[in-house]
């Protein structure tokens, strides 16, 4: 795609967007940047944009997003906003930044989507590469936008990408070698009209593989295998419940890959079902690019997995103490459950994002000796399970972990694994998962 002297517009001055501006202006576009929030509030990345000499406005979106002959959109923006849809109706087209960047992009790609184990599949399969693949890019909604990387990319190496449900609603040509679609479950309702929309925003991943191509999916949900089915991408389904029929598969405590024995989950420093699915995705794309068994069987053993996703910070007295603050959903915090076979004394809540918490009852029933109980949510969990175990009510985080400490026997876990968003309490998950692991290290 000819980018050169084209008047662009990147809507929303994020770190994606300001990445997208950067990578658009040295291919010789015409860059405009364009946010609704306050300057006041952007000083920063004004600066950023005045030094590298890119217009921008703040505090509104002028006529002139109008005369753009494409725009970049933030994922923070929904393609259905009312300004979105009245750009969409001039036709103008709207691209996500993975979009463009990927115009750009000399390596095959690998897509890594799902609604669970984005962060952590695709860390993985980065790790595995760099055996062969050193200047492997690891980039996307991981933290690392795909467009300030691209630009290093080269045709003897690979590029692994973790895209979201809003950057693929805006996709076109983007078109990855290996696409892997790790889960589908209910998130992000408050962005999408149903379920329905959002996992079809989530597979759109698959709009431009051809039979070339790999499409590695979760054989076990049947959603996703149903779909799959009329996909012409080569088929490699990973499956936690041991189906052997599968290119991966979880037996007898051991994940399989292409018929032969990969690793028996104790070699593993990852625990829980939910990484052994991640494991086994990661292991199949970084197959397919050329990685050996003995190379991946390597990567897992030593792999620690990623920062707040339960994260092992100290151990006091036979006490355990985790950190998995990315787990904002009830799945997530479900799984992390299922992770442990000693009692836990459970640290959640938060900022609710409309979940239903009965679906933990069986769970929190098996699993969890002490309710420890914060944020907004509190309110709303203690209802629902006051009468399945004992409930605690601190005002802070530091008042929580002295409390479930407390209450913790040798062999326990206190477990923080929230179940819900942070923005009541803290600025985001990473701002109260280090507090967390601040907060522990300095018990005594
Ligand atoms: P994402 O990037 O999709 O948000 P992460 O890799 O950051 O996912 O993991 C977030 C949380 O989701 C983890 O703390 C864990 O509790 C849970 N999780 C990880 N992998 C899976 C999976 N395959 N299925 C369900 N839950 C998972």
């Amino acid at each position: 795609m000819e980018v050169r002297d084209k008047k662009i517009t990147i809507l929303g001055a994020a770190r994606s967007g300001v990445a997208a501006a950067r990578l658009l202006k040295a291919k010789g576009a015409k860059v405009f940047v364009s946010d609704i929030m306050e300057y006041a509030l952007k000083k920063d990345i004004a600066k950023e944009l005045e030094s590298e000499g890119i217009p921008f406005e703040f505090g509104g979106h002028s006529g002139k997003v109008g005369e753009s002959e494409f725009i970049v959109l933030s994922p923070g923006i929904p393609v259905k906003s009312e300004f979105v849809r009245s750009l969409i109706a001039k036709g103008i087209p709207v691209y996500s930044e993975i979009e463009i960047a990927s115009w750009f992009c000399q390596a095959p790609m690998i897509a890594v989507t799902g609604s669970n184990g984005k962060t952590t599949t695709t860390t993985l399969i980065g790790e595995m590469l760099k055996k062969c693949y050193p200047d492997a890019i690891v980039a996307g909604n991981i933290g690392f936008p795909f467009s300030a990387y691209v630009q290093e990319s080269h045709k003897e190496t690979w590029a692994v990408i973790e895209v979201s449900s809003f950057q693929l609603e805006t996709i076109d040509r983007f078109h990855p070698k290996q696409a892997v679609v790790l889960n589908f479950a209910p998130n992000h309702l408050d962005r999408y009209d149903s379920y329905e929309d959002y996992l079809k925003a989530k597979w759109r991943i698959k709009k431009n593989l051809n039979s070339r191509d790999h499409l590695i999916y979760n054989a076990a949900d049947e959603k996703l295998s149903e779909w799959a089915r009329n996909i012409a991408a080569v088929k490699l389904g990973f499956d936690i419940d041991g189906d052997e029929k599968e290119q991966a598969y979880y037996k007898n405590e051991s994940i399989y890959v292409f018929g032969q024995k990969l690793i028996d989950s104790k070699d593993m420093i990852l625990r829980g079902r939910h990484n052994y699915m991640n494991a086994m995705a990661a292991a199949l794309a970084a197959s397919n690019a050329g990685i050996s068994i003995d190379q991946i069987r390597e990567t897992l053993t030593t792999f620690k997995g990623v920062e707040h996703r339960l994260e092992m910070v100290r151990e006091i007295n036979g006490v355990k103490f985790v950190n998995d603050s990315k787990a904002t959903t009830v799945e997530s915090l479900s799984f992390a459950l299922q992770s442990f076979n000693t009692p836990v004394i459970l640290i959640a809540g938060g900022k609710d994002k409309g979940s239903d918490f009965t679906r933990l009852n069986d769970l929190i029933k098996k699993h969890v000796k002490e309710l420890v109980l914060i944020g907004q949510a509190a309110e709303k969990m203690t209802e629902i399970w006051h009468k399945l175990k004992p409930v605690h009510h601190p005002e802070t985080l530091e008042q929580a972990v002295e409390t479930a400490f407390k209450l913790a026997a040798p062999n326990d876990v206190v477990l923080l694994s929230p179940a819900c968003a942070s923005f009541d309490m803290f600025s985001d998950f990473e701002d109260r998962g280090r507090q967390f692991k601040a907060i522990v290290n300095g018990l005594k």
